[in-house]
């Protein structure tokens, strides 16, 4: 009772009766679970054509969806920074995969311990320093490996047996019936590797999806026609960037394949007992290979559906976890106090323009799954077009926790979205800017995304790009000085200039 009043006490500042401090509920636990790379298109809620997830579905049947969350920076580590600070990478000083974050600065955990909540943290961090601001944290070293995964601890390193998803999830859980005090209100973050590449499934669904032949993107062979020059040189084709022994297990490595590293690698690290499952399952999918010997478009069609497979294996894990964190607030009583978020650092291709991975302004990599369930606040089943973004999940979960978002984060608490009104001057137009060159070789860009238009500037090369997704959903046909569209490229290269004025984009980041 003296850690809740002191807890109450720290939020609503001295000097008010005590009399509000039983007229105020208990502030919410907030429950984030977060994945690597999944794309929306693999969340039945969102999308029906790939595989049902019962679990995240059941978050957005009890919550609320978000149809346009999209991301300040569409890659790992960025993305975290982003969701940690409340800011665009040009502040927290994230702008790729190779910075380290420092953590010295503020992060809205910390804002959390302060205020009394307990915080922890478990599973992928991809931030290089160590995590700052929790009370318990085990994280993976870089981006992890699938089985029987090392983790940096407080205490050193240590080796835990197991699938990486499940054992992120067994540490999420153990935490929260044994590591919490159970009086004061918890942050916990459950952040997993899954299903990010080279999407090493579980010995729970390593059979899935055996018979299943799932159905292509239209523009499975994009030929990046009426598309600026990035488009055509970067490097996440499922046609010449997708190694069949490392991403698509085929082992020994086909001739010609050389990628076999980052496969054998995990391989290693399994116990005999999950090898022996494992082999099962592929060993049959190399004697496929070598009797059809695919070859041409043919050749992309097999491992478009090989690599759908694995993706949607890992998938499946990931929907599990989500299923034993809900049934465990269920248990002890916890769901009606807990917001619950499911999230991914970005979205991601599944064979869409020919591609895997992230990293552009285009929709499948800028837009992220986001599902939030509160009860008593969000109607349950509803769903958000409005324009939302990583950048204002920090500053959400403050204001929910009724504590004061720090005037330095540049998002916007979505609480009164959350409540069933999108404020009048809400966003329409959202800032997007990717930097990183070394991996895949996409351009650097900035840009802005309304709901219905995409504007990219590739400014390395001064090429631009504007899509009209009403017109053109899936990004074939760039618009940029068709005269018909003069009056809207004009508006919103203004719209860029602002946003990148307003937020503080330095102008040597634009060169
Ligand atoms: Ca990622």
């Amino acid at each position: 009772m003296f850690e809740r009043r002191h807890f109450l006490q720290s939020l609503l500042g001295a000097g008010l009766p005590s009399s509000l401090f039983a007229q105020r509920q208990r502030p919410p636990n907030i429950l984030f679970i977060f994945s690597d790379d999944h794309a929306y298109q693999a969340i039945s809620c969102y999308d029906k054509r790939f595989i049902h997830t019962p679990h995240i579905d059941r978050i957005a049947q009890e919550g609320m969806r978000f149809d346009n969350c999209c991301v300040t920076n569409s890659i790992c580590a960025p993305s975290r920074a982003t969701i940690l600070t409340g800011k665009y990478s040009h502040l927290n000083g994230v702008i790729d995969n190779q910075v380290e974050f420092d953590g010295t600065q503020q992060t809205f955990p910390k804002l959390f311990q302060q205020a009394g909540y307990q915080t922890a943290l478990f599973g992928k961090w991809h931030l290089r320093s160590k995590p700052t601001g929790f009370d318990a944290w085990e994280v993976l070293p870089g981006q992890g490996s699938y089985y029987n995964p090392d983790f940096i601890t407080p205490q050193g390193n240590k080796r835990r047996n197991g699938y990486c998803t499940d054992v992120v999830t067994d540490l999420s859980l153990e935490w929260l019936s044994k590591g919490r005090d159970p009086s004061r209100p918890f942050l916990l973050m459950c952040q997993h590797k899954a299903p990010h590449r080279n999407w090493m499934p579980g010995p729970d669904h390593l059979t899935r999806f055996e018979d299943v032949t799932f159905p292509e993107p239209p523009n499975l062979f994009d030929d990046y026609e009426h598309r600026a020059s990035p488009a055509h040189n970067s490097e996440m084709q499922i046609d010449r960037h997708m190694s069949l022994s490392s991403d698509l297990k085929l082992y020994p490595p086909p001739e010609g394949d050389k990628a076999a590293g980052g496969f054998l690698n995990e391989y290693k690290r399994m116990s005999e007992a999950q090898r022996r499952i494992w082999d099962a399952v592929y060993k049959k999918r190399l004697q496929e290979f070598q009797a059809r010997k695919p070859a041409g478009k043919d050749l992309v069609r097999w491992k478009y559906q090989a690599y759908m497979k694995d993706y949607l294996r890992c998938v499946a894990s990931v929907d599990d976890s989500v299923g034993r964190l809900l049934r465990y607030l269920d248990a002890e009583d916890l769901a009606s106090n807990t917001l619950v978020v499911y999230s991914s650092d970005q979205g991601f291709y599944l064979g869409e323009h020919g591609w895997f991975d992230k990293r552009w302004i285009y929709e499948e990599s800028i837009r992220t799954p986001l599902l939030i369930r509160w009860p008593g606040v969000i109607q349950p089943g509803s769903v958000s077009k409005a324009l939302v973004s990583n950048l204002d999940f920090a500053e959400t979960f403050l204001d929910a926790a009724g504590l004061a978002v720090p005037p330095d984060m540049q998002g916007r608490s979505m609480l009164p979205i959350l409540r069933g009104q999108i404020p009048g001057d809400w966003r329409t137009v959202f800032y997007y800017h990717y930097y990183e060159e070394k991996v895949h070789n996409v351009a650097p860009h900035d840009g802005v995304r309304t709901n219905r238009y995409t504007l990219a500037h590739f400014y390395k090369t001064n090429e631009w790009e504007l899509f009209d997704r009403q017109t053109d959903p899936h990004q074939m046909r760039s618009v940029w000085g068709k005269p018909e569209y003069a009056a809207v490229q004009r508006q919103l290269v203004g719209e860029l200039e602002r946003l990148r004025r307003e937020l503080k984009v330095p102008p040597e980041h634009l060169r």
